[in-house]
């Protein structure tokens, strides 16, 4: 039952990303066929480079849809996946609890509770607990005649949400550049916060031509739009920046 930490490995990214997307964005607006577009671009990476940004500079986000990233996560709570899976515009493949017994569960530790020792061996306690709970459950069940997923999709009502968990998610370009405006925020919870910015350094070294001006809003505004209240300082807010009164 130890504690798990975050990993994430890259699976996949389409290929010709940059020829993708200007042959999209080209067909917009081009006589020509994107078939034959695509062939004489490919290789031309300076001619994909400055109209790829222009057209994103002009806000016609639909050609970067195109491209995909897809991610192999784990070491994250199931806290962390029910945000995640909000995002609707994304694939996702998800470690079951039905089909797999948490016989012996990770969990994740928020860093607060770790660096509090009294809360820290309370938390403990509990998983242990709750542990013991889960693998009595299934006894019980199996009394009953009840075993593999019909018993653990019952007895995982009374798992944590710090339940380790293990989960495949795939992004289109665009998703993942407003996933990262939401998620990379101050105002994101920790654990996923910590995940966008991992899965933004991946984007960045694999794509830096789309990335590397991403992450929260406040990074592309150039100002926080989440008003005085709830701005991190990192960017002035909104009326600051406009050079007038912020109301506190
Ligand atoms: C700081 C923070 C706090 C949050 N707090 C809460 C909370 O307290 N309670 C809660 O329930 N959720 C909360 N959320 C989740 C939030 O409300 C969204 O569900 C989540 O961020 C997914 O965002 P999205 O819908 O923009 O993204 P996606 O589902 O990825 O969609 C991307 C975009 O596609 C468009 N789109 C997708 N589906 C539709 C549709 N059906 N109709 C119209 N347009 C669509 C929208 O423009 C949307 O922004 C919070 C999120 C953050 C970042």
């Amino acid at each position: 039952m130890p504690k798990a930490t975050l990993n994430v490995k890259l699976l996949d990214v389409t290929e010709n990303a940059l020829a993708l997307i200007y042959s999209a964005c080209r067909q917009c607006y081009a006589e020509e066929f994107a078939g034959d577009i695509f062939d004489k671009i490919k290789d031309d990476d300076k001619k994909q480079a400055a109209f790829i940004k222009k057209i994103i500079a002009s806000g016609h986000e639909s050609p970067l849809e195109h491209v995909k990233f897809t991610f192999a996560i784990e070491g994250v709570s199931r806290a962390l996946t029910h945000q995640l899976v909000r995002h609707r515009i994304a694939s996702f493949s998800q470690q079951s609890q039905r089909y797999v017994k948490e016989n012996d569960f990770d969990y994740i530790i928020p860093s607060s509770i770790e660096k509090n020792s009294e809360a820290k061996n309370e938390f403990e306690k509990l998983m242990a607990t709750i542990q013991q709970s889960y693998t009595k459950l299934l006894t019980f069940l199996g009394q009953d005649n009840l075993s593999g997923e019909a018993a653990n999709q019952d007895a995982r009502f009374v798992l944590p949400q710090a339940v380790e968990t293990k989960i495949i998610v795939t992004m289109n370009c665009r998703e993942l550049l407003h996933f990262f405006k939401h998620r990379c925020c101050s105002r994101a919870q920790w654990e996923i916060r910590n995940l966008a910015e991992k899965l933004l350094a991946d984007c960045k070294s694999r794509l830096p031509l789309l990335f590397s001006q991403a992450g929260a809003k406040c990074v592309t505004l150039g100002f926080c739009p989440e008003g005085a209240r709830f701005c991190c300082g990192k960017f002035p807010v909104k009326e600051e920046a406009e050079g007038g009164k912020v109301a506190k």
